[in-house]
């Protein structure tokens, strides 16, 4: 195990204690972040290969939201790096009797936990506890606003298989209005110089993000055959004031990603959807299980980048 710390890159130019969004990382740290995830794929599959690197640190998990796959890694992650794990459910605990969030969080950290992993609906909430607590904190999901992990093993997806991102044309398309997915997908993927198009329908996709260069459209046959990756979002029902279409039958009718569209796509398109997919209404079930889609490696990456997210935060936690 200590020749594989040997390969792991250089992480002195990383400064963050914590992980709250894409927005204000550079480039480097990206990729940083990218090259440290990348290594530790090699290895983290398997529970024979724990690494010591958290040893005797303590990582709570602290969901306010549902969660699948964002907390399944995360714990692995931990576990693979060593650490203990405190899984915290918020349906059970006395935020059920008036206490706040961030006395939650000091509460909890008064036991000795060292990393938070943060889910709330409210956007904004990571950062809060990251002001009021003395650990680090990962944002794994706030609201309608970040989810920097997701967007980093997608672009790890991505650069994986088309080696760079550099260039590539990605479309996010569906509910972006509502995708705390699709905002951490723009920075990441902006910053590393790949061509973003918003792609849904005209009360889910607005022309906001034009003034950093990402385009949009309403009209995915449209835009199919010039995109290199398809990042097919869910339709975000729970958070949605109002129905933004008339029924589920009508998006599908546009932008379902089925076997039809991807005739018209490049015959290397890259399927990526960040879960849970809804099966025949962002992808059907042929495109989603077959040969272009990476989806399932997508969950793989998930811990790869969170055991790197993990350890880089830690690594910065006398920082600010
Ligand atoms: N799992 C992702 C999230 O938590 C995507 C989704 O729910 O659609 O944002």
């Amino acid at each position: 195990m200590d020749d594989f710390i040997s390969t792991l890159p250089c992480v002195d130019s990383w400064r963050h204690k914590h992980l709250l969004g894409l927005e204000s990382l550079s480039a480097e740290d990206i990729t940083l972040l990218l090259d440290v995830a990348d290594r530790f794929r090699t290895i983290c599959k398997s529970a024979k290969n724990k690494l010591n690197l958290l040893s005797g640190k303590t990582v709570c998990t602290l969901f306010f939201e549902n969660s699948t796959r964002t907390r399944s890694s995360f714990t692995l992650a931990a576990q693979r790096l060593g650490a203990s794990v405190l899984a915290f459910a918020a349906g059970t605990s006395s935020m059920s009797k008036g206490e706040t969030v961030v006395d939650t969080a000091r509460n909890i950290e008064a036991m000795g936990v060292d990393s938070f992993v943060v889910r709330h609906n409210m956007p904004g909430a990571p950062k809060l506890i990251s002001e009021n607590a003395s650990g680090c904190v990962l944002n794994a999901g706030d609201g309608a606003h970040a989810h920097p992990t997701q967007a980093l093993l997608d672009i790890l997806t991505i650069r994986q298989r088309l080696g760079t991102l550099e260039g590539k044309t990605v479309a996010l398309v569906g509910d972006i209005a509502h995708s705390r997915v699709a905002r951490s997908n723009i920075w990441g993927l902006k910053k590393l110089g790949a061509k973003v198009i918003l792609c849904g329908p005209s009360t889910l996709v607005s022309s906001e993000w034009a003034k950093i260069g990402v385009e949009y459209s309403y009209s995915l046959d449209e835009i199919l055959p010039n995109v290199d990756v398809l990042n097919l979002l869910r339709i975000q029902f729970e958070r949605q004031q109002s129905r933004p279409f008339p029924s589920v039958r009508e998006y599908e009718l546009l932008y379902t990603m089925n076997a039809r569209r991807l005739a018209k796509a490049k015959k290397d398109v890259l399927i990526i959807a960040p879960g849970p997919i809804n099966r025949g209404v962002e992808v059907t079930a042929e495109v989603a299980d077959g040969p272009q889609s990476a989806i399932i490696d997508q969950v793989t990456n998930g811990l790869a980048v969170r055991m790197a997210a993990l350890w880089l935060t830690d690594l910065r936690r006398d920082g600010e």
